[in-house]
């Protein structure tokens, strides 16, 4: 049994505060099908304004979360999920922020101390599944995730955002690969 919530504004659309309703790749309705998904928002903090951006979000439904994991080479696949296994494990249940996304899932750094970092939720219809979800990952924690990936697995997450990513270039340029990976 799991419990779930509302979604939060966390993981609203951010230009119209609405939720998500597209799967980024098979375009389902991801709420009308009552079937899992998930919500990645890869944002970054610009300091000089003291703001924070949205760089890409999106929903994904689970069949294609599983084919694009599916896709990636299998030995950096292995390695990430050991490594992510290892740090959920370590991690004190007890100790359940009343706002995980404050703090990184994989290594605790305060999220407002990063430059980059991403949010991510599982949701049904139109709720959140609570479980080590909803939960945010910092830029360093991507930096100890990338030296785990394979250059193949680079190539293929590079093709991901080409493929996907229609927002203007300049943008484009500021979305590293790595934050595409299926964590
Ligand atoms: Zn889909």
């Amino acid at each position: 049994m799991s419990m779930s919530s509302d979604i939060s504004n966390d993981f609203l659309k951010s230009d119209t505060q609405t939720p998500f309703d597209t799967c980024l790749v098979c375009h389902k309705n991801v709420i009308d099908s009552g079937e899992d998904y998930f919500i990645e928002r890869i944002m970054r903090k610009v300091p000089e304004f003291g703001i924070k951006e949205t760089l890409f979000e999106y929903a994904m439904c689970m069949d294609c979360a599983g084919n694009m994991k599916g896709e990636m080479s299998k030995d950096s696949m292995e390695r990430i999920e050991t490594f992510f296994k290892e740090r959920v494990m370590s991690i004190d249940p007890f100790e359940r922020l009343e706002n995980p996304l404050e703090k990184c899932l994989l290594t605790g750094k305060a999220i407002d101390d990063s430059l980059e970092f991403s949010y991510h939720a599982h949701c049904r219809g139109n709720q959140m599944i609570e479980s080590i979800f909803p939960y945010a990952v910092s830029d360093e924690a991507m930096d100890q995730i990338s030296e785990l990936l394979s250059k193949e697995t680079l190539d293929e997450l590079d093709d991901f955002k080409g493929k996907y990513f229609n927002g203007p270039p300049e943008i484009a340029e500021l979305i590293n690969p790595k934050r595409l990976l299926p964590i």
